[in-house]
């Protein structure tokens, strides 16, 4: 049973080491998707909870009107650290008042979401100077999907919502995020979604101290036959196949005439060029 509660805040607007984005705007803390590999569950330090991430979520109200004049010019990118159109969206609604408060607002909008819950709000994204919807979708098969991101849309409703989006003229994206290795086939996701997006944006699955065993364990229980390519590279530490997938991609993008970007290795990313992971090493066991 998931725990609610309302918080006051003064501000949505935080600053942000997202690549590409100036601000970030997460309208709650916490994310009922409760994806396994979720990178976000750090948040629960920052915010006192003792809960299991995924079984709380604060709604944040901001009574007064939050200073907008500070994105003018700048990038924000909506959605970081939860699901802004998590299914509790559907009732507070504070996704839907922070774009009302952006209408006009010269900024760059980028919204990230798992939802299909996004499309309710396709006459605002139409009053937007400067906005793009991107869905992040690693896997065409369902029961996979089901398995790493429980209580996110079915690929089928992200597809869906994805197209009425594109057939709206809204701009449109897909995060192929988290890319898991030898399970996700990036070429058949190009080659189904390519009419209806302007870009395609990869990141590889990385593992955090929160996910890694869980994720780890699941691989072991799910695909076997996986387990020597997961060692390699999360317990080795072997970037070869980050490194021949990421040629891959550009090839195939480059072949296909397919705008991409690549963010394996973030917080050094440049667009099209990678430089080398300098993520701290983590202790992990399949067990
Ligand atoms: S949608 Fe994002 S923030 Fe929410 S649980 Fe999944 S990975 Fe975490």
């Amino acid at each position: 049973m998931i725990k609610i509660k309302k918080v006051l805040v003064t501000d949505y607007i935080s600053r942000t080491k997202i690549p590409d984005s100036d601000y970030a705007i997460n309208p709650y803390i916490g994310c009922p998707h409760k994806c396994m590999y979720c990178y976000a569950e750090f948040m629960k330090q920052f915010t006192n909870h003792n809960e299991h991430w995924g079984d709380f979520l604060d709604v944040k109200v901001c009574p007064k009107p939050f200073n907008i004049k500070k994105l003018i010019g700048k990038s924000v990118i909506i959605g970081t650290v939860t699901d802004a159109y998590n299914r509790y969206e559907q009732k507070y609604q504070i996704t839907r008042k922070v774009l009302e408060s952006l209408i006009g607002v010269n900024t760059e909008i980028s919204i990230l979401t798992k939802s299909d819950l996004v499309i309710r709000d396709i006459d605002l994204f139409k009053k937007m100077i400067n906005i793009e919807i991107t869905f992040s979708i690693n896997t065409l098969d369902d029961i996979f999907r089901k398995d790493i991101e429980p209580f996110t849309s079915k690929v089928i409703e992200r597809i869906e919502a994805l197209k009425i989006l594109n057939k709206n003229g809204i701009k449109t994206s897909v995060f192929l995020s988290p890319m898991f290795p030898g399970i996700t086939d990036f070429k058949l996701i190009l080659k189904s979604l390519k009419g209806y997006c302007q870009s395609f944006w990869f990141e590889n699955l990385k593992l955090y101290p929160q996910c890694a065993s869980r994720v780890l364990k699941y691989i072991h229980a799910k695909f076997p036959h996986l387990k020597n390519l997961y060692y390699d590279i999360y317990i080795a530490k072997n970037t070869d196949y980050w490194d021949y997938k990421e040629k891959e991609i550009v090839s195939f993008c480059q072949e296909k005439k397919i705008d991409y970007m690549i963010y394996f290795y973030l917080y050094k990313t440049k667009k099209n060029t990678l430089t080398k992971n300098t993520e701290k090493p983590i202790q992990l066991s399949f067990y």
